[in-house]
């Protein structure tokens, strides 16, 4: 066989020889569209490269992004490693003390910032060192002399110059942080191997995903969440035609682009699609929309979205499940053939699980007695390995020991059953567990539950202390509008599903769940809250 490495060049190469006509689209700040074709893409990508190899970057350096999801995010998600060097998306919804740590604790050299995002830039700028910063001209003001401009950069680059990175495939090609919902960021490298086999594996319709020329992508999840789940790769290598929200996130904005741009494939957080769910049953009829599929991941699916979206809009949804440490896709809730012949409150209770390993990801379960069996009841930890999934942390020796089996497997933190045909479901998160005197309740599966009752939006379980039972549920919820609170209704609601002892000895009314940067439900703040209220 030609010797022949799987570097992110060959994606670029594609998407401008092929598809050189398809459109990639995006929502400007000042709530403009811009749109130009892969070909226009592929050529400033190029010029980006070279502008940047001028400016003395070089093979193994970082560069810091600090940027909402738009083309010019796009063109350097290829620009930078397409020369071999490593593209670091920064969460830009991390505090600036986080931000700070990060950009210092991965070294990063250059940083691309949108102009928007300067006021948050220039609250840590003063704790770093990058030997330049780059700024995006998307605020419609003059750009500080002291930085340089993007478009200037990509306008002086001489595209016939470029030289595609054809290295060693295991070369660094990404860098991301964890979002950080239990403890400090850290930071993964991912290989241009690993992108390549991971955009291979995504794209095999046996994941359920099955993106292809003729999908109009919207991903809402940002680019700096975990690659944006490897979409932008994914997409870019098929010709898929590319829409970019920019910082417009709300219901409304992102339902008007799903009909003026015939959106046919979505990708976010279920927090996310719980208000767009909840904008559309508003007013029906207010949208026409083109959805075939919403990819949903990051926590874990509420059955009752996968139905209303079905049922009342015919929109699939796909369930995946992933760690940034697995860059990030593990698992996805595909139909399988004897599941595509099950009743629809079947095929809905299977959406709500984490579903089958996707191909080259292998999994097992753990607990205090060993391998759990394959029965769908008993309950441990999931360990995985693949070839995407990363072996060590950026500079995180004791993490590294405490996150990885002896025999090189990754203790993925999250407590699982797994079917006889191999299905996962997800119980809880093992800092979230709830063990009631020696039983475990999973926190996940009572807050699915509330969430499908009429009068609950969102709803989080978290383990209060108990002197006689150790732990007990205790649930937090967040009403839809105008309807009212019954404990009682609740109970009786959880009772027709679940055993007497996982009912929650309490509910409590909030006005939202605290989330994350990545909006997924931060139960740590619920525990202290829950603490400080019952001193
Ligand atoms: P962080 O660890 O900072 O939250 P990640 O986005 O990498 O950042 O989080 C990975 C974790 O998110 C998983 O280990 C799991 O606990 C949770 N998770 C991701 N997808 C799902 C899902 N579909 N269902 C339940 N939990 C999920």
């Amino acid at each position: 066989m030609m010797e022949y490495q799987l570097t992110l060049p060959t994606i670029l190469r594609r998407a401008e020889t092929l598809f050189g006509k398809k459109e990639i689209v995006s929502r400007l700040p000042d709530k403009s569209i811009h749109r130009y074709t892969y070909y226009d893409f592929a050529i400033r990508t190029k010029k980006l490269s070279v502008a940047l190899h001028r400016l003395g970057t070089g093979q193994g350096d970082r560069v810091a992004t600090l940027c909402w999801n738009h083309y010019q995010h796009l063109e350097a998600y290829f620009a930078i490693p397409c020369m071999g060097v490593i593209i670091h998306p920064l969460n830009i919804r991390l505090s600036p003390d986080d931000l700070g740590y990060i950009v210092n604790h991965a070294e990063d050299k250059i940083i691309i910032v949108d102009e928007v995002l300067l006021p948050l830039f220039e609250k840590f700028k003063h704790t770093i060192k990058v030997s330049k910063v780059i700024v995006i001209p998307n605020g419609g003001k003059q750009i500080p002399e002291e930085y340089l401009n993007y478009e200037d950069l990509v306008a002086s680059g001489d595209d016939s110059l470029f030289e595609p990175f054809e290295g060693d495939e295991y070369s660094a090609a990404f860098m991301c942080y964890t979002s950080g919902t239990t403890g400090k960021p850290k930071g993964i490298l991912y290989s241009h191997r690993s992108i390549m086999l991971h955009v291979m594996s995504f794209l095999l319709s046996c994941t359920g995903a099955g993106i292809n020329e003729g999908d109009v992508m919207l991903p809402v999840v940002p680019m700096f969440h975990a690659s944006a789940w490897g979409f932008p790769y994914s997409c870019t290598f098929v010709g898929t035609t590319q829409v970019f929200p920019g910082p417009f996130l709300d219901a409304e904005s992102i339902l008007q682009l799903f009909e003026n741009e015939k959106i046919t494939l979505t990708a976010g957080v279920p927090t996310v699609m719980m208000s767009i769910l909840n904008a559309l049953e508003n007013e029906p009829a207010k949208y026409k929309l083109f959805l075939r599929l919403i990819i949903l991941g990051g926590s874990a699916v509420p059955r009752f979205l996968a139905k209303s979206f079905d049922e009342n809009f015919g929109i699939k949804v796909l369930h995946s499940w992933g760690m940034t440490e697995m860059s990030p896709l593990g698992s996805t809730s595909v139909m399988t053939s004897k599941l595509q012949k099950a009743s629809k409150d079947e095929q809905y209770d299977h959406i709500a699980k984490q579903g089958l390993p996707v191909p080259f990801v292998e999994i097992r379960g753990r607990n205090e007695f060993g391998f759990i069996p394959w029965d769908g009841l008993t309950m441990g930890e999931l360990e995985v390995r693949g070839p995407w999934i990363c072996s060590s942390y950026y500079k995180g020796e004791e993490t590294t020991e405490e996150k990885f089996t002896q025999d090189g497997w990754l203790k993925t933190g999250d407590i699982v059953t797994i079917s006889e045909d191999g299905f996962i479901e997800i119980k809880d998160r093992s800092k979230d567990v709830i063990k009631s005197g020696g039983e475990w309740i999973s926190s996940v599966a009572l807050e699915n539950s509330l969430m499908g009752h009429p009068s609950i939006l969102e709803a989080a379980v978290i383990a209060i202390p108990d002197d006689k039972w150790i732990e007990r549920p205790f649930a937090y919820v967040v009403l839809k509008e105008g309807k009212n609170f019954s404990a009682a209704d609740l109970n009786e609601f959880l009772a027709t599903r679940f055993a007497k002892f996982w009912i929650p000895d309490g509910y409590h009314v909030i006005d939202a769940i605290p989330k994350t940067s990545v909006g997924k439900f931060l139960k740590s703040a619920l525990r202290e809250k829950f603490l400080n209220e019952h001193k």
